[in-house]
C-alpha cells in the first residue's frame, strides 16, 4: 500500500499518518519527490484496508494506491520514479549509460593496475574484479582473496574509480566492505537469503544478479528483502538465464530490460560476458542491452584474455573494449541517453 500526501503537505500531516501506520505494527518508507511524498506502507496492510476511508479522510492525504505486485518497495507502483544511485559521484540510473569494466578475478598487481587504467582511458566509471570466485569446479582458481580486494583498493586508488566485487557469503561483508563500492551478489546466490538480508542491513549499493533459473520475479523478490531491511541501494542485473540452447553459455534475455524497467524502478544493468561465454558476442549484445534500455553494462576485460585464470573465453582484450566503446557512444546518442567517454 502507499499514500500519497498532496504537494505542500505539511511535516506535521505527514507525522500523523505515519503515527497511524506505525501504530498498527507496519512500517513506513518515505520517498520525497519533487512535489509531493509517497509514504510506502511495509508489514501486513491488509487490517489497514479496513480503515482506508479514515486515512483517506486525514489532511494532507491525497489518494491511498495498492500494490498488486508481490515485490512492493521494487514496484513502479511503489515509486513511478527511476531510483538513482550515487557511487563516489558516478551516477546510475540517471540519462547517462554506466559501464563497469575489468577482469573476471584479480589475478595479480599488474593485471588488475593495467586493466584498471585501460578501462578508465576507455570510458569506463566503474572497475570490476573479483576475488572471492564462485567456481563450479573446488580445483579451479578461487580467487586472490583479502589480498585480491587490497589490490583492488589500489587500483580505484589510483584511477579514482570505484570497485565492484562479488560477496559471497554473510560473513565476509564486513571485510568486502572496507575495500568495495558496491557489492556483487552472484547468480548462484540471488535466493540466498541470509546473505541478501546482510546486504540489505549493510546499506551499502549493491548489484544483484538474476539467478541461472531464477524468473524476473524471483530476481524482483529478491531485491525485495534487500529493500525490506531498509538498504534502497539496488540495481538488478540479466547476466543470461540457462536455457536448452548450449552455443552460448547462457541465453541472454533481452526482453527481460524492458519488462524489469516496466514493473521496477530499479536500475537494470547487462552482464554480457557471462550471458554469452563468447567474447565476440560481447559486442553485439552490449549494444542490444543499450538500446533495449539497460542502464548500464557490466564487461570483464583482460590485458591478455588467452592467459586468464578465469573466464578467458568471454574477455574482452583492450582494444576489442575500446572499439565497443566507441559503438556504445553511438548505440547511446541513438536512443537518447548521454554516455560520456574519457
Ligand atoms: C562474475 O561476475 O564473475 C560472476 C561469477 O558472475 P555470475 O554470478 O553472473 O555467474
Ligand atoms: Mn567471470
Amino acid at each position: 500500500m502507499v499514500i500519497i500526501m498532496r504537494a505542500g503537505a505539511s511535516e506535521e500531516q505527514i507525522a500523523e499518518v505515519s503515527y497511524l501506520v506505525e501504530k498498527r505494527g507496519m512500517q513506513i518508507r518515505r520517498i520525497i519527490g519533487e512535489y509531493q511524498s509517497i509514504l510506502g506502507i511495509v508489514g501486513d496492510v491488509a487490517t489497514l484496508y479496513s480503515e482506508r476511508e479514515q486515512l483517506e479522510r486525514l489532511d494532507g492525504v491525497e489518494n491511498i494506491v495498492r500494490i498488486s505486485k508481490p515485490f512492493k518497495l521494487a514496484s513502479r507502483e511503489f515509486n513511478p520514479v527511476d531510483t538513482i544511485i550515487n557511487i563516489n559521484g558516478v551516477i546510475i540510473g540517471g540519462k547517462d549509460i554506466v559501464v563497469m569494466a575489468g577482469p573476471c578475478s584479480v589475478e595479480s598487481r599488474e593485471q588488475i593496475l593495467e586493466t584498471a587504467h585501460i578501462v578508465k582511458d576507455a570510458g569506463a566509471k566503474i572497475l570490476r574484479g573479483g576475488a572471492f570466485k564462485p567456481r563450479t569446479s573446488p580445483y579451479s582458481f578461487q580467487g586472490m582473496g583479502e589480498e585480491g580486494l587490497k589490490l583492488l583498493a589500489e587500483a580505484s586508488q589510483e584511477t579514482g574509480l570505484p570497485v565492484i566485487t562479488e560477496v559471497m557469503d554473510h560473513q565476509m561483508l564486513p571485510m568486502i566492505m572496507e575495500y568495495a563500492d558496491i557489492l556483487q551478489i552472484g547468480a548462484r546466490n540471488m535466493q540466498n537469503f541470509t546473505l541478501l538480508r546482510a546486504v540489505g542491513e549493510a546499506g551499502h549499493p549493491v548489484l544483484l544478479k538474476r539467478g541461472m533459473m531464477s524468473t524476473m520475479e524471483e530476481l524482483l523478490m529478491s531485491a525485495e528483502y534487500i529493500l525490506a531491511c531498509g538498504n534502497d541501494k539496488v540495481m538488478l542485473c540479466e547476466r543470461g538465464i540457462r536455457t536448452f540452447e548450449t552455443y552460448t553459455r547462457n541465453t541472454l534475455d533481452i526482453s527481460a530490460i524492458p519488462v524489469l524497467k516496466q514493473l521496477s524502478h530499479l536500475p537494470v544493468i547487462v552482464d554480457p560476458s557471462h550471458a554469452t561465454g563468447k567474447w565476440d558476442l560481447v559486442a553485439p549484445t552490449s549494444k542490444a542491452s543499450i538500446a533495449a534500455g539497460a542502464d548500464g553494462l557490466i564487461i570483464e576485460v583482460h590485458p591478455h584474455p588467452k592467459v586468464a585464470l578465469s573466464d578467458g573465453a568471454q574477455s574482452l582484450t583492450p582494444s576489442n573494449f575500446i572499439d565497443l566503446m566507441k559503438d556504445i557512444d553511438c548505440i547511446s546518442q541513438a536512443v537518447r541517453r548521454c554516455y560520456e567517454r574519457g
